[in-house]
């Protein structure tokens, strides 16, 4: 019978890192990298002057952007000069007069298209003429060619970066690979899944996915060039599967599985209204993480006792300029007031690493991209503007709640010292000028992320209020494997020995010197290391908000003095594979 016949399967998967939990069923929206992707439409023939205008405009602007750049380089080391100076030379150039601004120019009117569209057909057009005249440094111009059209379609969209703001809903976003700051961007509304050819599984593009709650499959070989746009695909976030094109039964069994998914988050977000203690009686601090301000409402929501990491990078993202203070201080108070005198603990910006800005970086932008380099506190310190700035702008924020602040990426007994100068002079300043700031000051406490001050823990406790553990950046610096690499996320392991010993260490100069001690990075929010993390003394943890149902529900069936004894053998053991299995199994008894 015809019924009976199976259809060969068209589908095809694809197995990568599943780095955000759920299942995304929707469209391909494929992503070429290069160019940023802008609607196109046409201009009626009476208001095509009025296009290239804007267009002009546009070139204007993104001259004027990278002269400011180009004069910026000149002040500083003649190291950048000599690397970028160049390249910006060129880019000015290529706006003043150059194929690319004189053919988007002719397309507006020949095609009577939009300027973004000229300019991305302008591209496509060059980018056709070079390939057949297969030369190598022609198509190292291209890469300028690119550079310059993506400035010039932001500064013609006029929402510099806003990129995915078009996207039908139900898109599974296809690309090569995605920054944290383009996920940023991202609409969980719209976008129903996310898959990339690149990226680990704790880089800053996972955490920024898990916390927009965006299934999500990163690390994946071939995907970009096994899916089209428009086919239909499915990102399994738990298993790491990406589907493309499947078959009616694949597509139902996946759509139970969602709707089961949908189930047990409705059973969960009933632990919501039951405290966090542990069968013995010991009560266990649950804060929340926020990447972005979105994140707030879900955070009051799930019950969190307060913010113990909010990462204020995100006010930074996305744009060319520094924001005013007045407006980072709206952001922070906006927040500090939803979450209505529970604690918020603002973190000083990291930039840096995987986070970079061009913007903040300046000067140093060669060394902030490196993780090894000016990231956080280390850059903050060189521009001490932007160090007093964002002290002012906190301590502002901190007269109308309950604030904290936090020192990112500390190394040195000397850096703590210098950022809590730097507040006294951002204090100083504020009340010369009459403006009110908390008394006393906030608690200045630093985040224990790089492997020396795990180990130097008992002195950074001398000059610090609180630590809170980065296990995310304490994890890789400690074992040499980047966070946001998939081909080294075989590595990166917090059950490594060397991980959890540094992570007991800092835990223990905290209780010695008798200052609070949390653990914000992204395993705190995984109920799997509830038991060791409870074990080692960490009784305070913070995680993205929708991880609390689950955690509250690991930490309400555990007994603590058991967890601290299985914590304890843990710390003996020298085999990540065999620590794995005896967290496993004591997780089994509870
Ligand atoms: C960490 O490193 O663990 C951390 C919480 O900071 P981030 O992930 O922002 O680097
Ligand atoms: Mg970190």
């Amino acid at each position: 019978m015809a019924d009976d016949v199976m259809i060969p399967a068209r589908e095809k998967v694809f197995t990568g890192l599943g780095v955000s939990s759920g299942i995304g069923i929707g469209t391909a929206h494929v992503r070429e990298s290069g160019v940023i992707q802008v609607p196109e439409y046409r201009i009626p023939a009476k208001r095509l002057n009025a296009e290239k205008e804007r267009f002009q405009e546009a070139v204007e602007r993104a001259r004027k952007q990278v002269a400011g750049l180009r004069a910026k380089l000149e002040g500083g080391p003649g190291r950048f000069e000599e690397d970028l100076g160049p390249l910006l030379d060129a880019y000015h150039q290529m706006l003043t007069d150059s194929r690319l601004v004189r053919g988007a120019l002719a397309r507006i009117a020949t095609e009577r298209i939009n300027a973004e569209a000229a300019v991305q057909e302008e591209v496509a057009a060059i980018a056709e003429s070079f390939k057949a005249m297969d030369d190598a440094y022609l198509a190292g111009r291209l890469d300028d060619i690119r550079g310059v059209a993506n400035r010039l379609v932001r500064s013609l969209m006029n929402k510099p970066y806003q990129t995915y703001s078009t996207l039908p809903r139900d898109s599974v976003v296809v690309a090569e690979e995605l920054t944290p700051a383009d996920t940023a961007r991202l609409n969980p509304h719209l976008v129903s899944g996310i898959t990339t050819v690149l990226g680990g599984t704790q880089g800053h593009t996972a955490i920024m996915a898990r916390a927009l709650e965006i299934p999500t499959v990163l690390g994946v070989p071939g995907v970009l060039d096994g899916i089209r746009h428009g086919d239909t695909v499915i990102v399994d976030g738990d298993s790491g599967r990406v589907i493309v094109n499947p078959g009616d039964a694949t597509l139902r069994a996946y759509e139970a599985r969602r709707v089961e998914m949908a189930r047990e988050r409705r059973v969960l977000s009933r632990m919501r209204r039951v405290p966090a203690v542990t069968r013995d009686g010991t009560e266990v601090t649950l804060m929340a993480n926020v990447e972005l301000p979105i994140e707030v409402n879900l955070v009051h929501q799930m019950g969190a006792a307060g913010i113990g990491l909010l990462r204020s990078e995100f006010m930074y993202m996305n744009r060319d300029d520094i924001p005013p203070e007045d407006e980072v201080y709206e952001t922070l108070r906006d927040i500090i007031a939803v979450m209505e005198g529970k604690p918020v603990t603002v973190r000083i910006l990291d930039v840096g690493g995987e986070k970079a800005t061009d913007a903040l970086m300046g000067e140093y932008a060669v060394s902030a991209s490196s993780a090894l380099g000016l990231r956080g506190i280390r850059l903050l310190l060189k521009r001490q503007d932007l160090l007093e700035s964002q002290f002012r702008v906190i301590l502002r924020a901190a007269t109308t709640g309950n604030v904290r602040i936090m020192l990112p990426m500390v190394t040195t007994v000397g850096e703590v010292r210098k950022a809590r100068q730097a507040m006294k002079a951002a204090a100083e300043s504020l009340k010369e000028r009459g403006i009110a700031v908390p008394e006393p000051l906030p608690p200045v406490g630093i985040m224990i992320e790089i492997p020396a001050a795990a180990l130097a823990a008992d002195g950074l406790a001398r000059v610090s209020d609180f630590f809170s553990i980065g296990s995310n950046d304490l994890t890789m610096y400690t074992l040499a494997a980047d966070r946001g690499d998939e081909q080294v996320a075989h590595l990166y392991n917090p059950l490594h020995p060397a991980v959890v010993r540094l992570i007991h260490r800092a835990a223990e100069a905290a209780k010695h010197a008798g200052i609070p001690v949390s653990l914000c990075g992204e395993i705190a929010g995984d109920p799997r290391y509830t038991a060791l993390l409870l074990g080692l003394g960490i009784l305070d943890l913070s995680m993205i908000a929708s991880k609390l149902p689950r955690v509250k529900q690991r930490v309400r069936a555990l007994d603590l003095p058991a967890a601290t004894r299985r914590a304890q053998g843990i710390l003996d053991q020298g085999d990540p594979g065999r620590i794995a299995m005896m967290l496993d199994d004591f997780n089994a008894l509870f």
